[in-house]
């Protein structure tokens, strides 16, 4: 069906500028800086690191890499096992494929739709009793919420398991006072043009293990041994960042605490005129949490509503508005078939419950509040519409 309007599109989550990125850009073209290093590079690095409060940032193209890179540090080569979030996006997964490794899903729990330390557990245990322990777990911090950390790093330290936090989504978020990202042996940043910052593309691998770092420079810029004369004796990757795009970088980091405010604001106003529409539920904020609120993701439960997820997300499309179902998890996906999958309780999948009912509205720093007026009310009218009826 075509459009019944010509409004504008609104985006689930484009890029918002800050204005001042040509700053940085046009100083390295004028240093001629045109490579994937450079001052841009370390100055993003630096500036990442007081802000979240970690000793080392390493810059590279892609939240994906640097997943990559920190599955590697952690020695996971081909045949190991690595737990991993479920509900979530294909490239906290992918790079365990890249290593031949195996994944393992571990579903969610409703108080904040991450990692249910139930289920770590219980694949824990299973794992012990198969001799098949982790050589890493993945935890996904998701549309800036983070994770219940305290109890999935006392179980994991308990298992003697080196965590990565997935913090693609939850740069400026925090879990009791301290940013998401900075919990396990590593974390990770994307600035992809969705994400809370952006640098068209990019990542940031994050650390307090400078030896660790050292090597991820080393394996991110093709693993060239000491020598003049291009030695290598193990597999690199290209996955340095381009000193244009950290410039980029640095001007959306001075501007991330604005981007963080204005998207906890869109979530309030969405809270404040849906909340009280019967059969929807907002992405839960967990006490001494703070989350970006990087989308505003909601259930909506069609038996009290009266309005199923697909009415209302063709409802939306409609009207030139792109929303969004919740992640398909992992281990639903075709691409993931065979790999073992542990629940939140035996017979419930939380993860499955939020795929199935639960959607992401445009989030959008840059979003006008009239924009998120015309979101708001065709909600309210599809709703009352089906309800009426
Ligand atoms: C975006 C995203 C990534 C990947 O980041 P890229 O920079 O796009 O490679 C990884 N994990 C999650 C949860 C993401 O949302």
């Amino acid at each position: 069906m075509q459009p019944t309007t010509v409004h504008k599109k609104i985006y689930l989550s484009p890029p918002h500028l800050s204005g001042a990125e040509m700053n940085y850009i046009k100083e390295a073209f004028e240093t001629n800086w045109i490579a994937p290093l450079g001052p841009n590079v370390d100055y993003f690095e630096k500036e990442l690191s007081d802000y979240v409060g970690v000793k080392e940032s390493v810059a590279v193209s892609s939240g994906t890499a640097a997943i990559h890179l920190a599955l590697s540090l952690l020695g996971v080569g081909k045949g190991d096992i690595v737990f991993c979030s479920s509900l979530t996006f294909v490239a906290s997964a992918n790079p365990i494929l890249y290593l031949g490794a195996v994944p393992v899903f571990i579903d969610s729990e409703r108080d904040t739709w991450n990692m249910s330390p139930e289920a770590l557990e219980a694949a824990f245990k299973e794992a012990v009793l198969t001799n098949r322990l982790p050589k890493a777990v993945v935890i996904v911090n998701l549309y800036g919420q983070p994770a219940k950390m305290d109890e999935l790093m006392s179980i994991c330290e308990r298992y003697h398991t080196p965590i990565i936090e997935d913090a693609a989504e939850s740069l400026g978020s925090k879990y009791k006072g301290k940013a998401s990202g900075t919990f396990g042996e590593f974390g990770i940043y994307s600035f992809n043009g969705n994400k809370i910052i952006t640098t068209s593309g990019g990542g940031m691998l994050v650390s307090n293990n400078t030896n660790a770092m050292k090597k991820a420079r080393f394996l991110a810029s093709q693993a060239r041994d000491p020598a003049p004369h291009y030695q290598h004796s193990e597999i690199g990757y290209n996955y340095r960042l381009s000193n244009v795009l950290a410039g980029i970088g640095r001007s959306q980091l001075e501007v991330l605490d604005s981007r963080v405010q204005a998207r906890r604001l869109i979530f309030q106003t969405y809270y404040e005129e849906l909340a009280g529409l019967a059969g929807i539920s907002f992405m839960p904020e967990l006490e001494n949490t703070f989350s970006n609120r990087w989308l505003t993701a909601l259930t909506i439960d069609e038996e009290v509503s009266g309005v199923t997820t697909d009415e209302l997300l063709a409802a939306l499309e409609q009207e030139n508005i792109e929303a969004r179902p919740v992640w398909k998890p992992l281990h639903l996906q075709p691409l993931f078939n065979n790999y073992p999958y542990f629940p939140h309780k035996e017979h419930e999948s939380v993860s499955d419950y939020l795929f199935q009912k639960g959607i992401c509205l445009p989030s959008g720093s840059n979003m006008t509040r009239q924009e998120q007026m015309r979101v708001i009310d065709i909600i309210i009218k599809k709703v009352k519409e089906k309800n009426n009826a």
